[in-house]
């Protein structure tokens, strides 16, 4: 089911990785964020928009190169696809890789991955934002690139009649965040950067719809990994304490404390 987070602003939760999928409608056709990992995800997400609206769509976002978040791409063209110039990047230079990994991963998922064709976004923005008027009678969308967290290519997505915020996997609710592309030591700021941003409703990549309230506690929790990994650094902290002090369960806790010290050896540029 479609939820309707703000006005005109809607949210489907697929239960294949916890994934939130949005669509933005405006008078003649729709905004969709995020594409999910293959053609036939893709296509569940156009067969779910016709229980929405008869409008095509019009534009789409990936919030950043994951393949959850930008494998369905071809599906939705000819609309163009925005996103930041890296996560063009991330997908053109990783997204064979990435395919092989979550293929041997999910092995009854590699025949649906084999059709994906890598389609990048073909309106990209490498500033610090970018207004999109996606045609949709004036509707205003913003997207804005606020430092490196996650990855070092995500960005957030505006609503601002509606006071919505599609975080992307800056934020992600009801599970661990995944940190195996991430800047550890960066996301805390943009974090931060994005609770600023924050007028109502936030949807994270992943899990529950929430608020400024739960961008806080995200933004905390992103804290606690830089804090505590600064410890283990400077040699204060074994990390073997530090993972029982994360607030994260401790067999998920070393992968996000591992990646921070990895980024504080400087191993990450
Ligand atoms: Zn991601």
């Amino acid at each position: 089911m479609w939820s309707e987070v703000g006005d005109r602003v809607f949210v489907r939760r697929y239960a294949f990785y916890d994934q939130n999928i949005g669509a933005v409608l405006g008078d003649d056709g729709v905004l969709v964020v995020d594409t999910r990992i293959s053609h036939r995800q893709a296509d569940e997400i156009l067969a779910d928009l016709l229980g929405l609206t008869a409008l095509p769509v019009r534009a789409v976002v990936n919030t950043h190169g994951h393949n959850d978040h930008a494998f369905g791409n071809h599906r939705f063209r000819p609309a163009p696809i925005w996103g930041h110039d890296r996560c063009a990047t991330m997908i053109t230079e990783t997204g064979r890789d990435q395919v092989a990994r979550v293929s041997a991963a999910i092995p009854e998922l590699a025949a649906d991955l084999a059709e994906v064709i890598l389609d990048p976004p073909d309106r990209t923005f490498d500033g610090d934002s970018a207004t999109l008027d996606f045609d949709a009678g004036g509707r205003q969308v913003e997207l804005r690139y606020l430092g490196r967290g996650h990855t070092d290519n995500d960005i957030v997505v505006l609503v601002p009649d509606a006071k919505v915020m599609f975080g992307g996997d800056l934020v992600e609710a009801d599970a661990t965040p995944y940190f195996g592309d991430s800047y550890p030591m960066e996301w805390p700021a943009t974090a931060e950067a994005l609770v600023d941003l924050v007028s109502g409703t936030v949807v994270p990549g992943h899990g529950t719809v929430g608020d400024r309230a739960f961008a806080v506690r995200q933004m905390t929790e992103f804290r606690a990994i830089a804090e505590l990994a600064s410890l283990v650094h400077q040699g204060v902290l074994a990390m073997d304490d530090a993972v029982l002090r994360t607030p994260y369960p401790a067999v998920e806790a070393r992968d996000p404390l591992e990646r921070a010290l990895a980024q504080l050896r400087g191993e990450l540029d």
